[in-house]
């Protein structure tokens, strides 16, 4: 049976890894680690002949598991060394927490709907991924009791830069956050350096809202 599976999704995970290529993902540190992890584990079954596309799917309570080249993108910018402690906000499918066990040395990851966090608690179980820390709550305030970390993903849409998730940053640490409306946002990334915060606004995204307290009101 998982011969079975791997072989009927084998070839689409290479397929997808070469598309990921062709939109200009070239760290292979990260185009492996979507070679180790089974996208088809963090999606619903009914749309598990689908995980190879790049594309977004949906995983339930109105979310979506973000496109590959997106997860993709985010991990590139981070250009992590696999030393970092890294905390992800909207915990989602699970799949890109998978992705970070492989690029870093300490996973957290936080889910505002118990639900989805414990289906993507299961599906890393089911991958054997034990490494992943998980707590469900408001992502907007971050995890003082664990900071501070070196890089700080946010999956969702928000309003603004969530100001306790700066103030969790390492020197040198990286936030990743989409900011804008609920219909279209930027890629912001602010570093902390030793002369204090520096913001870079990049690509043009479009997430499901980030709901809390410094996100967007349920
Ligand atoms: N990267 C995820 C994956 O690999 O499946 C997809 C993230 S999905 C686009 C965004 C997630 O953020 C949703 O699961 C949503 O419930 C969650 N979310 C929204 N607001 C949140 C908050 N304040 N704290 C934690 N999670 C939140």
């Amino acid at each position: 049976m998982a011969a079975a599976v791997a072989r009927q999704f084998g070839g689409a995970r290479r397929r997808l890894i070469e598309e990921l290529e062709a939109k200009g993902i070239g760290d292979i540190a990260v185009l492996k680690a979507f070679d180790d992890v089974p996208r088809h584990h963090f999606v619903p079954s009914g749309v598990a002949h689908r995980a190879y596309e790049d594309a977004p799917l949906p995983i339930g309570h109105g979310q979506t598991i973000s496109q590959p080249s997106v997860h993709a993108r985010f991990l590139s910018l981070l250009r992590l060394s696999g030393r970092e402690r890294v905390l992800e906000i909207g915990t989602g499918s699970g799949f890109q927490a998978a992705l970070l066990t492989r690029l870093a040395s300490a996973v957290f990851s936080i889910e505002r709907i118990p639900a989805l966090a414990e289906a993507a608690r299961e599906s890393l179980r089911a991958c054997g991924i034990d490494q992943v820390i998980q707590r469900v709550g408001d992502g907007t305030m971050g995890w003082p009791e664990m900071a501070p970390f070196d890089a700080i993903l946010v999956g969702a849409a928000s309003p603004e830069i969530p100001v306790p998730l700066t103030e969790q940053l390492a020197l040198g640490g990286q936030l990743l956050v989409p900011v804008g409306d609920r219909s279209g946002q930027a890629l912001v990334r602010v570093i902390r350096t030793p002369d204090g915060l520096r913001e870079e606004r990049l690509d043009p995204m479009r997430f499901v809202p980030l709901i809390g307290a410094h996100g967007f009101e349920a």
